[in-house]
C-alpha cells in the first residue's frame, strides 16, 4: 500500500488505504466499499445496510468535510442517487483541479463519544503517539496526551486518564462510561502500527467513535515520509 502510493507520486494513503492499514493491525474502522459509479453506490450501500455515510475519495482531498465531501445518515437508493451527485458537485465547485478516485460508501456509525488518537514522526525521538478527545477539546483547549512509541499497556492506560477530559469516558449522569479497554487496544494497535512503519510521518485516526462495548474509527489519514 505505501509503495503504491508513492509511486503514484502520493505522499498521503486515501482513506480505503488507511482503514486496510488499520485492520491489518486490528484497529477497529467502519464497514467500507469504493463505488466508481451512482448504481454501484447503490449496490454497496445495500450490502453494508442503511444508514450510510458518502465520502469523496481523492488524493487531493485531505479534510473531505471542508469541501462538502461527506454526507452522512443517507437512508435509502435515492438518497445514495441524490447525494452521489451532490458530493460530486460540491468538489467540483470547490476543489476543482481534484482527481476524483470515486466516492466511499460507509457504515454509519452511531454518534457517541469521540476521540483521537494519532501519531507523528519526532526526528530525534521516532513516532510518538498521541491521544485525546475529538473536537474543541483538542482543538481549542489543546487536552491531549503524548507518549513515545512503542507504548506498553501500562502507558496506554496512562495516557488514558491523564488529559482533563477523562471524567467524561468514566461516564457521568446519563452518559455511560465509554469502554477504556477497547481504547487501550488501538493506541496499542496503533504504536506498532507506527513502530513497524517508521515511514509513517503522520497517522490520524479522527475521530473514533467509543460505545459502552467497543469503538470504531471513522476517519483514518497516514502520511508518509
Ligand atoms: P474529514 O476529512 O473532514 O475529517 P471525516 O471522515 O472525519 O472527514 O468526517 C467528518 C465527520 O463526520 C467526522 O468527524 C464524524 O463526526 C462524522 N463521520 C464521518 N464518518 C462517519 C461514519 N462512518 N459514521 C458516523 N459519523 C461519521
Ligand atoms: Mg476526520
Amino acid at each position: 500500500m505505501f509503495s503504491q502510493a508513492l509511486k503514484e507520486g502520493r505522499k498521503s494513503l486515501l482513506e480505503t488505504e488507511a482503514k486496510t492499514v488499520c485492520m491489518d493491525y486490528d484497529i477497529p474502522v467502519t464497514k467500507f466499499k469504493l463505488a466508481k459509479d451512482e448504481n454501484e453506490a447503490v449496490k454497496h450501500a445495500t450490502d453494508i445496510g442503511y444508514p450510510v455515510v458518502l465520502k469523496i475519495v481523492s488524493p487531493h482531498i485531505l479534510h473531505k468535510s471542508d469541501v462538502g465531501g461527506v454526507i452522512l445518515g443517507v437512508k435509502n437508493a435515492d438518497e445514495v442517487r441524490v447525494g452521489y451527485k451532490q458530493i460530486l458537485a460540491n468538489v467540483k465547485k470547490r476543489a476543482l483541479q481534484a482527481k476524483i478516485v470515486g466516492v466511499l460508501i460507509q457504515e454509519m456509525a452511531p454518534t457517541a463519544t469521540e476521540v483521537i488518537v494519532g501519531s507523528i514522526m519526532d526526528p530525534q525521538f521516532g513516532p510518538a503517539i498521541m491521544f485525546g478527545l475529538g473536537g474543541i477539546f483538542v482543538e481549542v483547549l489543546k487536552d491531549v496526551a503524548f507518549r513515545i512509541a512503542p507504548i506498553d499497556a501500562d502507558e496506554a492506560t496512562e495516557m488514558i486518564s491523564e488529559i482533563r477530559a477523562y471524567p467524561l469516558l468514566k461516564g457521568y449522569r446519563n452518559v455511560p462510561p465509554a469502554d477504556l479497554e477497547a481504547i487501550t487496544e488501538i493506541l496499542l494497535n496503533t504504536s506498532r502500527l507506527v513502530t513497524d512503519h517508521p515511514d509513517i510521518k503522520e497517522l490520524d485516526l479522527n475521530p473514533i467513535m467509543v460505545y459502552e462495548k467497543g469503538a470504531k474509527t471513522v476517519d483514518a489519514r497516514i502520511i508518509l515520509e
